[in-house]
């Protein structure tokens, strides 16, 4: 077979996530792709990234080139993902919480040559640009959403604005598909918590293949309205911004995720889909009931970033939502794994059900292979549900490497995989199941503890809203379980209230020493800081 019919040029096209919006607009010219306080069309939204493309090239930028952008989850940032790409440039979504060191560390070393600010953002910028040597052009974005959606304007502080650059490009602009497809796409900065931040470097291909995974799983089709919950410079909000697109749906904007914009947006904008971290899910279940409404429709849900707690999935089930978790990380693209959804667990009580639903579960049909295997041997581990590994990943959706950083990117892949540095457990059912980052695991006496079992635990006590455990260091046993917990609204309890609770539901040397009521540090990716937790523990008695 493989004599006769070589591989031809006709059936070797780059894949490019770009396509999906020339598909769209060509099939669904008319259909709604962008909803901010007006419908964009998606023949709009198309023209719209082709003039951003010819504006910038116009500009001089070429090839190569990378052009940041500070925005919420707006129609710019949005835009800037096809926009930027489309004439060989690389998109860098920056996290709009950062200060403006990091950013400056950030357009230094990713060598941006554009910056696209919203002006609620402009004060940040402005000093971050302070301690740049090579100024990017500036460009303004001045959204008119920026009151409603609970946002203040900053001062102009760009060469133009946004609108005036759009009008300066070509609306025609003709785009070609990269001529390889391993050609940088998207620039995105990991949280750095030790160190400086590493710049993870996609590739059209993998964006174009985990986009496609996140439609399928996710079920999104052409009616679907997707509500950006998820911050679009979080791993391009997991490729979202361009899986709906994919399937010709319909993008619904969101400044803010603040639960008294998003019940009437669900409502208003049709809302089907939204992806959020267990914080956000969090947020939704225990919003306040003046500003809860009943779903008019199924909205379902797909949670990651950090592991959701089984309680916080069953509330948000009360609430009709359809909770789907997923798991992966800035270098494979955002979600890689899902906890895919057996007939029989319908049959199992809401409780028994979430705790199935709280594992990571298994690779997306559009990654090879996600496996636990021995760091040192990289044997897989027996699916008992005991033998700890690392999760390690192989396929077509991870990263071309760290930007400048190439003893980094090597042992990312040492070995042939890509080491998560995530601990865990296989169960017999093949279901992946993450017990701790390996920096997060706590050891006391020699025995390993979970963080994430003891959160699971506290997390069911009905008091409390929001729990993070960490090791603190102990003269007998080396390390023991520090708690903090956050309570609901009104609720008031005590240590050794929560201590009894786990008792009841944990083994004795798995008990938090010490428990800690207050509010949690939290990253602007929704995860808890366990890093200050670890430093807040040491200072405990
Ligand atoms: P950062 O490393 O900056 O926090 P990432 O978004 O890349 O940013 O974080 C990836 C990490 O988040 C994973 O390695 C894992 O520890 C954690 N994580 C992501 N999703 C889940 C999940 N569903 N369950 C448990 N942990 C998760």
């Amino acid at each position: 077979f493989d004599q006769d019919l070589p591989r031809r040029e006709a059936n070797h096209v780059a894949l490019s996530p770009i396509s999906f919006l020339q598909r769209s607009a060509a099939i669904y010219p008319e259909s709604t792709a962008v909803i901010h306080g007006r419908h964009y069309s998606y023949r709009e939204f198309a023209e719209r990234c082709r003039r951003l493309a010819s504006a910038l090239r116009k500009r001089g930028l070429g090839q190569g080139d990378t052009v940041a952008v500070m925005a919420p989850n707006v129609p710019a940032l949005l835009e800037a993902h096809y926009g930027v790409p489309m004439f060989g440039g690389v998109l860098n979504a920056l996290n709009i919480r950062l200060d403006p060191a990091t950013i400056a560390f950030i357009l230094q070393h990713g060598e941006a040559k554009a910056l696209i600010v919203d002006r609620e953002f402009s004060p940040v910028i402005q000093a971050a640009l302070a301690d740049l040597d090579r100024k990017p052009l500036v460009i303004d974005y001045d959204d008119a959403m920026t009151e409603a959606q609970g946002g203040t304007r900053g001062p102009l502080i760009g060469e133009l604005e946004y609108e005036a650059l759009l009008a300066e490009g070509d609306p025609d602009f003709a785009w070609q598909p990269p001529a390889d497809e391993w050609q940088a796409l998207a620039l995105n900065y990991t949280s750095g918590t030790t160190g400086d931040p590493k710049g993870v470097v996609y590739h059209h291909r993998g964006a174009f293949l985990n986009a496609v995974g996140n439609a399928m799983v996710l079920g999104i089709d052409r009616r679907a309205a997707y509500l950006w919950t998820l911050p679009m410079f979080h791993c391009n909000g997991w490729t979202y911004t361009w899986a709906v697109t994919a399937m010709s749906g319909t993008h619904v904007c969101l400044r803010k995720v603040d639960p008294a914009l998003i019940y009437p947006l669900i409502e208003e904008a049709g809302v089907t889909h939204l992806c959020g971290a267990p914080i956000v899910l969090n947020l939704l279940a225990h919003s306040p009931a003046d500003v809860r409404r009943p779903l008019p429709r199924r909205v379902r849900v797909g949670t990651g970033g950090a592991a959701p707690p089984s309680a916080v999935i069953s509330r948000l089930e009360q609430q009709g939502f359809e909770v789907l978790h997923l798991y992966g990380l800035t270098e494979c693209y955002g979600p890689s794994t899902l906890c895919a959804w057996q007939d029989d667990w319908s049959n199992l009580p809401l409780e028994e059900r979430a705790v199935k639903m709280a594992r990571q579960g298994v690779a997306y049909p559009t990654l090879q292979e996600a496996s636990v295997r021995d760091p040192e041997t990289l044997e897989a581990v027996p699916a008992d549900g005991e033998t700890v590994g690392e999760l390690m990943l192989r396929g077509n959706t991870l990263m071309k490497g760290y930007l400048k950083n190439p003893e980094a990117t090597r042992k990312a892949f040492a070995g042939g995989w890509f080491r998560t540095g995530d601990l865990g457990v296989v169960h017999p059912d093949g279901y992946v199941e993450i017990k701790d980052r390996s920096k997060d695991i706590i050891i006391s006496g020699g025995e390993n503890i979970s963080s994430l079992e003891v959160e699971e635990v506290l997390y069911r006590h009905p008091k409390v809203m929001e729990a993070a455990v960490v090791a603190r260091p102990d003269p007998k046993w080396g390390e023991s379980p520090c708690a903090f917990v956050t309570l609901q609204q009104g609720e008031e309890a005590t240590a050794e209230e929560i201590l009894a609770w786990c008792r009841d539901h944990l083994a004795r040397f798995k008990l938090p020493k010490t428990v800690v009521f207050g509010a949690l540090p939290k990253t602007s990716t929704g995860k808890i800081q366990k890093f200050v937790l670890r430093e807040q523990a040491k200072e405990q008695k």
